[in-house]
């Protein structure tokens, strides 16, 4: 049985090979790369070795195959991967910006991944589990996959679980107080919150991002890790605010780096490392994954991360 769980969209991205190359003109693409923020997370722990599944939906397609032959050869169990055939895997093309923005198109409420339900997450299944890890993407692609995230929410804690919550809404889609009505029961059962500034300070109401985390602890969630790119995270729990610098990398493309780290930081907790070493840990698989073009595609093995860590 896995110890490691998650669930939600999974998708292929495809992306303009240059900055400046907007979606609404032709032009070049590269691609399919297995994606979905879920999916990079599960990935990222399956490559550190440690033995996961993961939840979701993908169409009988090549964009469907082409993600199950990645996560299947990274590690992941897939056997609760549905396939079905009347719709088709979900996509995202991605445009990259020269100040550092991105444009997206997403087909996803209309594709396979929307139809993950509760009926997908077996109670059998999470016997054992140690972690799940559940994103605001999953929650946001349709109300039966909300639905799934917490029933699978409900399970882990009954069965002794840590939940990890990667906030990762878009506000401009859906509003902050519905944002804040999906992540409400998540926040309420989390021990780890992984918000970026603006998905700290949207949850929170607060202007400055470091108070929104402190007000998230007082809360109850015992560990909350702002992540900040190329600045870094901020670890805090309740004794402590610990700054963890990133390691200097050369950024290829940045998507998918908040989802290594995630994965980087559980496998650490799951270790028995401090949340301190997790961040640092977390900081290296989150560098790593920046390295190359595609978001999984530079999840690193542990020996890279040991070596990595060791040559830092
Ligand atoms: P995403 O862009 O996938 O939504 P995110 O915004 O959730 O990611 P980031 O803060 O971008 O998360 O990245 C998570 C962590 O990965 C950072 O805290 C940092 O440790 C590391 N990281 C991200 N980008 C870089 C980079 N360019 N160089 C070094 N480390 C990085
Ligand atoms: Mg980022």
């Amino acid at each position: 049985m896995p110890q490691v769980l998650s669930l939600g969209e999974l998708l292929v991205e495809v992306m303009r090979p240059a900055v400046d190359q907007p979606l609404d003109e032709p032009g070049q693409f590269v691609g399919p790369y297995p994606s979905g923020a879920p999916a990079i997370f599960i990935d990222a722990v399956a490559r550190l070795g440690v033995s996961c599944g993961f939840l979701g939906v993908v169409g009988d397609d090549a964009f469907g195959r082409c993600i199950l032959r990645r996560l299947r050869a990274d590690g992941v169990d897939v056997r609760h991967i549905r396939t079905v055939t009347h719709r088709t895997t979900g996509i995202a093309f991605v445009s990259y910006r020269s100040d550092g923005s991105r444009q997206f198109l997403f087909h996803l409420p209309q594709s396979a991944a929307a139809l993950l339900s509760p009926e997908d997450v077996r109670d059998d299944y999470l016997h054992g589990v140690k972690a799940l890890h559940v994103t605001g993407s999953a929650l946001s692609i349709s109300d039966c996959a909300r639905e799934a995230c917490h029933r699978a929410v409900n399970l882990a804690k009954q069965h002794g679980a840590i939940v990890s919550f990667d906030p990762n809404i878009r506000p401009e889609l859906l509003g902050v107080e519905a944002v804040r009505e999906l992540c409400e029961p998540v926040l309420q059962a989390c021990d780890v919150l992984l918000p970026s500034g603006g998905e700290a300070t949207m949850l929170t109401g607060d202007a400055d991002e470091e108070k929104a985390c402190r007000h998230l602890v007082e809360r109850g969630i015992p560990i909350v890790v702002l992540k900040r790119g190329v600045q870094g995270c901020v670890v805090f729990t309740d004794n402590e605010q610990v700054h963890v610098p990133a390691f200097p990398v050369t950024e290829v493309d940045p998507t998918g780096a908040g989802d290594a780290f995630a994965g980087g930081f559980v496998v650490a907790m799951l270790r028995g490392m401090s949340v301190v070493e997790a961040a640092r840990f977390a900081s290296a698989i989150g560098a790593l994954a920046v390295t190359r073009q595609g978001p999984m595609e530079g999840l690193p093995i542990l020996a890279e991360v040991e070596a990595f860590l060791s040559s830092v």
